[in-house]
């Protein structure tokens, strides 16, 4: 039997944990197509001042340059005793050349012998679809530890220690830390929307 060909929709990333990740769910409803798969090599420029509307400017930019329908991803670790930071700068933290591990070591320096250790992970999915925007979040709380645990994840999940396992992201398992994840609330509401 012939294949159904899926209507196509671009993620906005070359990451590939996140489109590996959409792919296993939306497998039967659409394809997803990366930056690199429509031949976008654009740096494209995240200058807003939230997660959303940074978002909203992937999801745009490729509409409006490539004109495929596009749903595009950003995420913010906000500490309460830094007033919300490093947020919409989670990836740059350190300077714009930083590597993961410069992020904790600054994020650690910064809330010494601060008590307050609260946070939370923020995710906003935006999706430019039949011509019309849709957001979608995810959000998940928790505390900083004051030194790095565990083997996995990426990014600031050594230090993360989700309260609702009490264990760091760096010490769950994929299929685990997915489960309350910031990221993984955002795209289960967002994988509900698109594949109805
Ligand atoms: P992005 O918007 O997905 O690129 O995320 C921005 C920054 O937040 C990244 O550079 C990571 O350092 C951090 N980050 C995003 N998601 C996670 C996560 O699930 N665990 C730990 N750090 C994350």
């Amino acid at each position: 039997m012939m294949k159904k060909e899926l209507p196509k929709i671009v993620f906005a990333t070359n990451n590939p944990h996140k489109l590996e990740e959409a792919r296993a769910v939306a497998s039967d409803y659409l394809e997803i197509l990366s930056l690199s798969e429509i031949g976008c090599h654009d740096d494209i420029p995240e200058t807003a001042e939230t997660l959303e509307g940074n978002a909203l400017i992937k999801a745009h930019w490729v509409k409006d340059r490539y004109g495929y329908d596009c749903f595009a991803d950003d995420t913010g670790l906000m500490v309460a005793a830094l007033k919300g930071a490093p947020g919409v700068y989670s990836a740059r933290y350190a300077g714009p050349e930083c590597s993961p591990q410069d992020n904790i070591d600054l994020l650690l320096k910064n809330l010494k012998d601060v008590t307050d250790r609260d946070a939370k992970f923020a995710t906003v999915i935006a999706l430019i679809k039949d011509g019309k925007e849709h957001v979608f979040t995810g959000e998940v709380e928790g505390t900083i530890a004051t030194e790095p645990h565990g083997e996995g994840g990426f990014g600031y999940d050594p230090i993360f220690i989700a309260k609702e396992s009490g264990m760091a992201f760096a010490e769950m398992t994929q299929a685990a830390k997915n489960e309350i994840s910031h990221r993984g609330r955002a795209m289960r509401k967002f994988m509900k929307f698109i594949c109805q």
